[in-house]
């Protein structure tokens, strides 16, 4: 274990070790998929030895910024979250257990792994540097694609990945010769970059997230975050929505809607955002939209056709909620 004062320091320990190597942060995810041999690095370079990297802090001009080494149970927790975007409050307390939660990383969580039985299970997939998915043939009751796949039809798995979406986040990340930030237009696909394939992300392997950004203005919309998971207290969505709406006076003058779970990225609704958007709705106006537009198309496998409903279904709920809140 390899333990970094600094973020350059903890890039050029990646860097010169390459694929041996991999951040350590909460350890959630990496030790699962270590202890089931399906990833061995050799470093772990345990970045929770460099300071300054968690942090909730809101000012007006520059919105939310939540260093990377954040606990998502300091997102459910936080005043200035639950007051300003509680949206991203609930997204967090439905993530795992509250154990998993007092260790499991903001960052971690966007770059966490897949969750398909067969990568765990040490199946030479394509995620474990084989050619071929078992998923299409096989089991895909759960957490498998309801969109598409292309190589790979395993989702992401992130519940934060679809409200940072939403939420029009920046994610600044430095690597060994630079640090950028991924602009909301890149994130989708960009950040979320599976698309089907082997990558899970659009990360640089020596690159390391060091903060996400939200702007102020999402403080003035309602936002509900949605998730059905087999075990409601413990488990990966089988679908989820966020919605966020500025509604003023009945007029729903803008609209967000990115479903999670259901896809190899997280899924916005542009077609459905399109329908809502500047209306007074009606239930009559929602149920056609939602039925019409969620989707554009849908390619669900054998076992899996149910999530299609149960998506449609999540959404006219958040809607219902934003419309009568209590509902
Ligand atoms: C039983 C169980 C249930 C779960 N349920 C859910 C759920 O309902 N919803 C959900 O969203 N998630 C769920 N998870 C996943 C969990 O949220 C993730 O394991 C956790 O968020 C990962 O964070 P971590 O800090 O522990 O990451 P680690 O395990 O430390 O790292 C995960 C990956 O991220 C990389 N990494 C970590 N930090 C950085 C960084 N700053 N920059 C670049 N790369 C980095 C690591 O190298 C590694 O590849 C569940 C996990 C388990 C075990």
């Amino acid at each position: 274990m390899l333990r970094p004062d600094s973020i350059s320091e903890a890039v050029s320990l990646h860097h010169r070790y390459g694929d041996e190597s991999r951040y350590f942060a909460g350890g959630t995810n990496l030790l699962y998929m270590m202890k089931r041999g399906v990833r061995s690095p050799h470093y772990l370079i345990d970045i929770n030895s460099i300071k300054n990297l968690n942090y909730i802090k809101f000012d007006e001009k520059n919105g939310l910024k939540i260093g990377a080494l954040t606990k998502i149970c300091q997102l459910e927790r936080s005043e200035e979250i639950k007051s300003r975007l509680p949206v991203v409050a609930d997204a967090a307390s439905s993530i795992a257990s509250p154990q998993i939660r007092n260790v499991a990383t903001v960052a971690g969580n966007l770059v966490q792994e897949v969750w398909c039985w067969y990568l765990l299970e040490g199946y030479d997939c394509w995620l474990n540097k084989g050619k071929y998915c078992y998923a299409p043939e096989g089991d895909n009751r759960f957490h498998h694609s309801i969109l598409g796949g292309n190589l790979c039809f395993a989702v992401h798995p992130s519940d934060l990945a679809p409200v940072l979406t939403a939420l029009d986040a920046r994610i600044t990340v430095q690597g060994a010769s630079e640090s950028r930030i991924i602009s909301p237009k890149q994130l989708l696909p960009g950040f979320f970059k599976r698309d089907g394939n082997v990558e899970q992300n659009a990360l640089e392997p020596d690159e390391i997230i060091t903060e996400i950004r939200i702007e102020p203005l999402w403080q003035e919309y309602t936002g509900v975050f949605l998730k059905h998971a087999v075990r409601k207290s413990f488990d990966f969505a089988l679908s989820s929505v966020t919605l966020l709406a500025l509604v003023k006076e009945d007029l729903w003058e803008d609209v967000r809607i990115v479903l999670g779970g259901i896809g190899n990225t997280p899924y916005r609704a542009e077609k459905l955002e399109e329908a809502l958007r500047g209306k007074r709705l009606t239930e009559e106006l929602v149920t056609k939209a939602v039925e019409e537009k969620t989707f554009q198309k849908t390619i669900p496998l054998v076992m899996n056709a149910y999530r299609v409903r149960l998506t449609t279904a999540l959404v006219k709920r958040a809607i219902g909620q934003v419309l009568q809140p209590g509902t």
